[in-house]
């Protein structure tokens, strides 16, 4: 196989586990303690902003309090060494790949770190606590809400991550149970336009028939250990 140029990256919560973050569908996940009609969706919202805003407060604390781990500083160190593009795709809300070093990460998914006005879409710097009654600094609406994407909403960024998996010659799914479209369609996308695929996982995801090549484990081994073999080959 020749040598890939373009690397199309998408992580998932698994990546972040290890840096304390719960994932979503695993076992004790957070879905299996709390029912993601009620905190992720318009609906859940519309019906009881205060509850959905204490838990997204409460998970703002937990990524402001985790550090990065070795899953997130060698896809950085990738990132500044390949000589190629490498897009880095997240559905995770954290902002752990930034903070070990990534130049830029494309969050489909949104993130922690704004918050957005469900009046008028403007955006601004999340406070450590948001709260129903807290006014839109642009047009005073008490319309607060987390700057991320609810299940029945548009993730963002399609153009961009789509163009990206036309052109890759290597997609690598990292962490995720390949259960959440649209980003569960990415590797046969990508498939479909010529890449190969690769799966690191703890498990085999969803997904597995997906991929040309796996490795499963923890994130914080198998992508460091990826990675340098990847930039020695070079
Ligand atoms: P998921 O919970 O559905 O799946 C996590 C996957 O990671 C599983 O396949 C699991 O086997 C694997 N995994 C668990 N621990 C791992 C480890 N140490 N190393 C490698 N793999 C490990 O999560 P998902 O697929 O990302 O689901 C998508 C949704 O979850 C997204 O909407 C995302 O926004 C949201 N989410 C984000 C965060 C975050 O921002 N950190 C956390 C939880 C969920």
């Amino acid at each position: 196989m020749s040598k890939p140029r373009h690397i199309a990256i998408l992580t998932g919560a698994g990546i972040s586990a290890e840096s304390g973050l719960g994932t979503f569908r695993d076992v004790g996940g957070i879905w299996s303690r709390y029912d993601w009609r009620d905190l992720a969706t318009p609906e859940g919202f519309a019906r009881d902003p205060a509850f959905v805003l204490d838990f997204y407060n409460w998970r703002r604390e937990t990524v402001r309090a985790s550090e990065p781990n070795e899953a997130h500083r060698a896809l950085a160190l990738l990132q500044g060494e390949w000589h190629g593009p490498v897009t880095l795709v997240t559905q995770n809300v954290d902002d752990l790949h930034e903070r070990a070093g990534s130049p830029d990460v494309i969050h489909m998914h949104g993130t922690h770190l704004t918050a957005l006005c469900a009046a008028c879409n403007q955006r601004w710097p999340a406070p450590e606590v948001m709260r129903p009654a807290d006014p839109c600094p642009a047009c005073d609406a008490p319309r607060t809400r987390p700057d991320v994407v609810w299940f029945g909403e548009t993730p963002y960024h399609l153009d961009r991550i789509g163009a990206a998996l036309a052109s890759c010659d290597l997609f690598v799914s990292i962490g995720t149970s390949g259960t959440v479209y649209p980003a569960a369609g990415f590797a046969s996308t990508a498939r479909a336009a010529g890449a190969r695929t690769l799966e690191l996982n703890l498990e085999p995801s969803g997904n597995a028939g997906l991929f040309d090549e796996a490795h499963h484990g923890k994130a914080s081994r198998i992508v460091p250990d990826w990675v340098a073999r990847l930039l020695a080959e070079r």
